[in-house]
């Protein structure tokens, strides 16, 4: 059999068209202007990658370009040619792109989280203690403003947490920073260094203690899991990522007050900040329930006029699709 084939003699460009056989251990090109007979030990043969023809290299620089390759085959039945089948085939090609993305997505919703919690855990007290410091200059500067509470009453509910029995000291916040937010309403909000910001509207909207020390103790179940620090970094990691490549990082560390505003917790981190404060409050002799009451009255007040911008991001603004759930679980303890 005879296989269709262009020959070029590594001299000049001029292609001749020839054609390939086989007769005993030699290969036999014929063309027009070209004859040759060589052994088949002396050629050098690269396998076709995508739509490029197999292509039978000669030790003087000559080339020969065969792009029928199913006739090749059929000529050199030694080569392997599902090689050439494989990456000839867009079907492969799809697999190994989505396989890619899996991986990549993989990564993303499992590695992410478990790198970002293994980091946070390692990232010393000092450390996340400056960045709160920074996180709240910058939030002072522009959303919060000083605490109308009197000295008495913000020692008042610091003496309640501090009294309280705690079956995980890591839930206790590294300072409870009392603040006013026209824009932020009744809220409160863990920092990534373990510091508590709770609003005045908060306090104001409690019917009793009970009900502050049920959120507080819900935000001591983010301080307890590192949960703030942990988002931050996972939110941060795609731009810290980024930022390396390009070499600049003072957009991601301006970026940390954003992050923390918009970001919105898992409903893992919820749970567990639940259960933690669920916990807590029966090993305080306060029905867990004083945390659902307390998420009503602030879905309640959500619907007031604070600034929507940043409604999703913090802890009881967000538009939760399980706060129902959160609430139902809660009272059944
Ligand atoms: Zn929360």
């Amino acid at each position: 059999m005879r296989v269709a084939a262009v020959y070029y003699d590594g001299r000049s460009a001029k292609a001749h068209p020839v054609t390939l056989c086989l007769e005993d251990d030699k290969l036999l090109l014929q063309g027009k202007e070209v004859v040759r007979r060589e052994v088949l030990t002396g050629l050098e043969i690269q396998p076709p990658l995508a739509s490029t023809p197999w292509v039978v290299l000669f030790a003087d620089g000559a080339r020969c370009e065969v792009a029928d390759s199913r006739g090749f085959a059929e000529l050199f039945p030694g080569t392997d040619s599902r090689v050439a089948a494989l990456e000839n085939s867009w079907r492969w090609s799809g697999f190994a792109l989505l396989l890619v993305l899996v991986i990549a997505g993989a990564g993303y919703v499992w590695g992410l989280p478990y790198a970002a919690q293994r980091l946070a855990e390692r990232i010393p007290v000092e450390l996340a203690q400056s960045l709160d410091r920074q996180v709240l200059a910058d939030l002072d500067r522009h959303l919060l403003q000083p605490s109308r509470l009197s000295p008495e009453r913000q020692g008042q509910i610091n003496a309640k947490l501090g009294n309280l029995v705690l079956a995980d000291e890591a839930g206790r916040p590294a300072g409870l920073e009392f603040r006013a937010s026209a824009e932020l309403g009744a809220n409160a909000f863990t920092l990534p260094g373990g510091n508590v910001v709770v609003l005045d509207a908060l306090i104001e909207l409690a019917d009793d203690d009970e009900q502050i020390v049920a959120v507080l103790l819900h935000e001591m179940g983010h301080v307890a899991g590192r949960h703030a620090l942990r988002q931050l970094l996972q939110a941060s990691a795609v731009g810290l990522a980024l930022a390396w490549y390009v070499g600049d990082f003072s957009q991601v560390l301006a970026a940390a007050p954003a992050l923390l505003l918009e970001a919105r917790y898992s409903r893992e981190f919820e749970r567990d900040a639940d259960q933690f404060a669920a916990d807590a409050l029966k090993a305080n002799a306060i029905p867990p329930g004083r945390l659902a009451d307390m998420l009503q009255k602030l879905e309640a007040a959500r619907q007031g006029n604070y600034n929507r911008k940043f409604a999703d991001g913090l802890d009881y603004l967000s538009s939760h699709p399980s706060s129902e759930e959160r609430i139902n679980r809660l009272r059944s303890q």
